[in-house]
């Protein structure tokens, strides 16, 4: 039987004339990514994700940093979309104006269906010149990694947005755009401390929006939001599908 929150946010969506979604690493949890909350394992268990994805680390130790982005391609690899992700590919395909905005790097919403996503921070299966920016599609390494850049011989390093860089203008501006004008805001599976990302359910909340928090744990923003469901995405984000057929 359907929640009384499954049925709440059904009512919502069926209201709803501009859906906004905005999701973090949880929502990619149940298949089995690693959250950077999540404790790291094998090797990398030493290390602070916090202290890896930054352009400081790359500049004092680029092997140790090119290492563990082959280290999270490689699960990957191995990895396929959760329902969660289905459910929201499915949000898209209704008949209303909708964004997806996600801070995840992994490509999983894609891979799952949807199709214009507003990505905040990159996306780990692009190479990119440290440089010069633009994208790589093929290297070959020799020496120690980081591969370098065919064209000018820099490092190439993953096109994500590291802590402390400044988002890609385009994207951001896309998504407070949607924030603003939205009628119904939901957050999943973020930790909503990421600015300034976090920055985006606390506009659409201003702006007027029915603002719904998905998320297993406490965040800055369940004091703010309308709604505030205590599931794991991959559960209920298709129990609530499931009230819209
Ligand atoms: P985060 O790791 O800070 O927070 C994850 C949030 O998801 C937490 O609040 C946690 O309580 C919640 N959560 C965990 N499992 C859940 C589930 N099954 N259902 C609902 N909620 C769940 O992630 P963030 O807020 O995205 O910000 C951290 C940064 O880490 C971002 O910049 C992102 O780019 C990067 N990152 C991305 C990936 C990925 O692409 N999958 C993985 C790790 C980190």
């Amino acid at each position: 039987m359907a929640s009384i929150a499954a049925e709440a946010l059904a009512a919502r969506i069926k209201a709803a004339h501009h859906i906004v979604v905005l999701t973090g690493a949880g929502v990619s949890a149940e298949s089995g990514v690693p959250t950077f909350r999540d404790r790291q394992t094998g090797l990398w268990a030493k290390y602070r994700p916090e202290d890896l994805a930054t352009p400081e680390a790359f500049r004092r130790d680029p092997e140790t940093v090119w290492r563990w982005y082959e280290w999270r391609r490689s699960i990957l690899e191995e990895i396929k979309p959760n329902p969660g992700h289905f459910a929201i590919a499915e949000l898209e395909a209704l008949p209303r104006e909708f964004a997806l905005i996600t801070q995840n790097v992994d490509g999983l919403h894609a891979v799952a269906g949807s199709r214009n996503i507003i990505e905040l921070h990159g996306n780990i299966g692009r190479t990119i010149c440290s440089v010069e920016r633009c994208v790589v599609s093929s290297w070959t390494l020799a020496g120690s990694a980081p591969p370098k850049c065919p064209n000018c011989g820099a490092h190439l390093r993953p096109d994500v947005v590291w802590f402390g860089e400044s988002l890609p203008e385009r994207p951001f501006i896309e998504a407070q755009d949607h924030a603003d004008r939205c009628d119904l805001f939901l957050s999943v599976g973020t930790s909503t401390v990421v600015q300034p990302a976090a920055s985006l359910p606390f506009m659409a909340k201003r702006s007027g929006a029915f603002v719904v928090e998905i998320n297993v744990d406490l965040t800055p923003l369940s004091h703010v939001a309308d709604l505030v469901v205590r599931e794991k995405s991959g559960f209920f984000l298709p129990s609530v599908l499931e009230l819209l057929k």
